[in-house]
């Protein structure tokens, strides 16, 4: 059976990849399977433990970076992210295409790793977008919000790290040319 892609996508916190993704993961034809990280930030109202995130405390956490049993791993604004390694290879080996939606300093470090990774990075129309969408999360208070805000910033000066970058403007757009992006590599 043919190996599945590995899929990076990366993009500032605000800048709506969770609803992008939600909109052209669904496509079956695009055969994907989302990789749930494990984090140690706290649950945001709404959010579930093993469908958004698996829900750990620090210990835990670096036990798993100990056992080597993360693919990559960051911290951002305060908090450790990181991809289970066994889940993808498992699901690439039954020949899913494998979705990461992660920062970009955990990108950098699974490009090192899987060569032919499928990098995409989705961009906001604007700045003062982008801080609007973060404010209007309305889940965390003014020093996070600068924060990610100030990582946003940086984040985007990395774009050109990444295979494709696109904009979301508009979410259905956004994520028909992120399925024409995966189908056209799922040619290869
Ligand atoms: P949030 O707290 O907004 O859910 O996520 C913060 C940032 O961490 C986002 O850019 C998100 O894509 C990224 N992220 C989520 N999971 C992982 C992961 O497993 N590894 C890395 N490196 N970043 C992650």
């Amino acid at each position: 059976m043919k190996k599945g892609l590995l899929i990076i996508l990366s993009g500032p916190s605000g800048v709506g990849k969770g609803t992008v993704r939600a909109m052209f993961s669904q496509n079956p034809d695009l055969n994907i399977a989302y990789s749930v990280s494990m984090t140690t930030r706290a649950k945001r109202e709404g959010e579930v433990d093993g469908k958004d995130y698996f829900f750990v405390d620090r210990q835990t956490f670096e036990k798993a970076i100990q056992n080597n049993e993360l693919l990559e791993y960051a911290e951002f604004v305060g908090n450790y992210y990181g991809t289970p390694a066994k889940y993808v290879d498992d699901l690439r080996n039954q020949g899913k295409n494998v979705l990461l939606e992660i920062e970009v300093q955990g990108a950098q470090q699974v490009k090192e790793k899987v060569e032919d990774a499928l990098t995409i990075f989705i961009i906001p129309p604007s700045l003062a977008e982008l801080e609007k969408r973060i404010r209007g999360r309305r889940s965390e208070d003014e020093a996070i919000i600068q924060k990610r805000l100030a990582k946003a910033t940086k984040e985007m000066e990395l774009v050109s790290h990444y295979k494709f970058v696109v904009c979301n403007e508009d979410p259905a757009l956004a994520a028909q040319i992120i399925s024409l992006i995966i189908k056209r590599h799922m040619l290869n």
